[in-house]
């Protein structure tokens, strides 16, 4: 094949436009991101040639950072997986995550919040914050002939060759933009700089990453596994970037959770509770997982054994010693040994979100309030979790405007109360408003409101929290407490009813008398075990 110019995909385009505009004020990170890359090639390598046979020299797996400071080109090489002619178009010249549009669409919206692009791991564009021009020399590992060379100058195309001499692996060359008078503090090319870069962001790697100097190799990070160190050993920062390297998240974490389990079956985990919700939270496609690693060895990416659905929003690894290398996602859906891992770290999880309840409060609200709708869903997925996920959730309540967890309700509720009352519906105004609150409302009672399209669904599979049964005030005949003050309704009201109950047979089972309403003529009930209108509108729209 010969050389061909292309165009880059229409986001991808936007996508670098706001990086060669810079719209971030660290630009360090572009180094990041090469090293990431080059770092998740090399695993990918080893990885083929222990599951799938391939053979390749894995005896010497690193990552080179050269620098001309006259040419002002900076090179990071790998001699990891490589990539093919096609793979090269499809995974730089696009951006094939889903929800970008939608996000690129926010972006432009909200200029003030660039960490909104963090969303989809921009990685390889942040390059050309830095560099005019980005050279992308590849050989994939395993194929015969030529490799293939990509450039860019970041505008709108790309152009894409041959390159008959490409050792096996990928080298990215920057040609550097001209030094900025403004902050010419520093340069890319500088030595200490790239030493300094390396040791903050990317310390962990587990490969070498060595500067090379005409003859003089210099390994740059200590390749320490931060899972395997002790808490007290490891800084905020180390990580955080370490959390970033793993979540293509571009803002630092909530939580870190650290679990090391001794004994018959030994692992490490390394867990993170990222401080925002990804776009794809509720995205059916989405990555998911953590990463799974046996004995410092990189195994597998998004291994959604390893967590429920519910805490998909986790990220995070787990190093377990006594597994196989060799292991493959179908054995892993089986292994009692993961099984057992999952487990304890759902327990390990809710515990710690129960403890920043008391500990950090805000950080607790912060994290409701970005993972609540979907922890709600453990409740219909695990049984055996109904009360610590109750315990760590909140709702909102006609009493207050922030949300309140169910023990604060029940602490709340009035004498001669003795169960949890709430009303479903589509919005807080629409559930305020609803006929049903009334005597709820007249009498002082506190109603939450479950607004979540899934709260329809888990109120029918959870009877209780702490001995009170949740009762929807909108179905059946809700027991008010007596309310000595409100007289019975008098006069003879059969007629009545009988005349209403014919003229509305078709649309109705019964029409009865009630307290539950103070200025209200009437309201529609259903029946306790009847499904709500909200989840009968919700089940139409699937289709059901
Ligand atoms: P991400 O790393 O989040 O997938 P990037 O923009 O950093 O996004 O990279 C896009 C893709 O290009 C990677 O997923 C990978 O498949 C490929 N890629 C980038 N750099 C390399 C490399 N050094 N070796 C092999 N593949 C690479
Ligand atoms: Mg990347």
């Amino acid at each position: 094949m010969t050389m061909e110019t292309l165009e880059f995909q229409a986001e991808a385009r936007q996508l670098l436009q706001l990086m060669v505009h810079s719209i971030y004020s660290n630009k360090d990170i572009f180094l990041r991101e090469l090293i990431s890359n080059a770092s998740d090639a090399l695993d990918k390598l080893r990885l083929a040639k222990l599951q799938d046979g391939l053979e390749a020299d894995t005896s010497d797996l690193h990552i080179e950072i050269a620098v001309d400071a006259e040419a002002r080109t900076l090179a990071v090489r790998d001699n990891g997986i490589g990539m093919t002619r096609e793979e090269v178009v499809a995974l730089i010249g696009t951006i094939a995550k889903s929800g970008t549009a939608e996000l690129l669409g926010k972006l432009k919206e909200a200029k003030e919040s660039p960490e909104l692009i963090g969303q989809f791991g921009v990685g390889f564009y942040s390059t050309f914050m830095v560099a005019d021009k980005v050279e992308l020399v590849t050989r994939k590992a395993g194929t015969e002939g030529h490799g293939t060379r990509w450039e860019s100058a970041g505008e709108g195309t790309f152009t894409i060759d041959d390159a008959p001499d490409a050792p096996v692996g990928t080298t990215v060359t920057l040609h550097l933009r001209p030094k900025d008078e403004d902050d010419a503090l520093y340069d890319y090319t500088d030595a200490w700089k790239l030493k300094e870069i390396v040791k903050r962001y990317s310390d962990f790697i587990s490969f070498p990453i060595r500067k090379v100097d005409g003859d003089e190799v210099e390994t740059l990070n200590s390749m320490k596994a931060l899972w395997a160190r002790p808490r007290s050993e490891v800084t905020d920062e180390e990580y955080h970037e370490f959390y970033k390297h793993i979540s293509h998240d571009w803002t630092d974490p909530l939580e870190i959770i650290n679990m090391k389990a001794e004994g018959t079956f030994e692992y490490e985990a390394l867990l993170f509770i990222p401080s925002r919700a990804p776009h794809d939270l509720f995205q059916r496609d989405a990555r998911r997982g953590l990463q799974l690693y046996v004995k410092r060895v990189f195994i597998m990416d998004d291994s959604k054994e390893l967590i429920p659905d519910y805490l998909r929003f986790v990220k995070g690894v787990v190093d377990a010693a006594d597994l196989s290398l060799n292991i493959s996602r179908e054995i892993l859906q089986q292994d009692r040994h993961i099984q057992m891992i999952r487990r304890r770290l759902v327990k390990k999880v809710l515990s710690t979100i129960k403890d920043l309840q008391t500990a950090n409060p805000e950080k607790y609200a912060t994290f409701w309030r970005e993972f609540g709708r979907a922890v709600k869903e453990g409740l219909l997925a695990e049984p055996d979790n109904h009360k610590p996920i109750l315990e760590i959730a909140s709702f909102a309540s006609t009493e207050g405007t922030e949300p309140t967890t169910l023990a604060a309700y029940v602490e709340r509720m009035k004498e001669g109360q003795e169960e949890i009352y709430f009303l479903t519906g589509e919005s807080r105004s629409q559930v305020e408003n609803s006929p049903h609150m009334e005597a709820f409302q007249a009498q002082g009672y506190e109603v939450l409101i479950l607004t979540d399209p899934v709260d329809e669904i888990w109120v029918d599979v959870v009877p209780e929290f702490d001995g009170k049964k949740l009762r929807s005030i909108a179905r059946g005949s809700v027991d008010l407490p007596k309310d000595e003050e409100k007289p019975e309704p008098e006069g003879d009201f059969g007629p009545l009813l009988g005349f209403l109950t014919e003229k509305l047979t078709e649309q109705v089972k019964e029409v009865r008398l009630s307290h539950r309403l103070t200025t209200s003529a009437a309201c529609l009930v259903s029946d306790a075990d009847d499904i709500t209108p909200a989840l009968e509108k919700m089940y139409r729209a699937m289709g059901q």
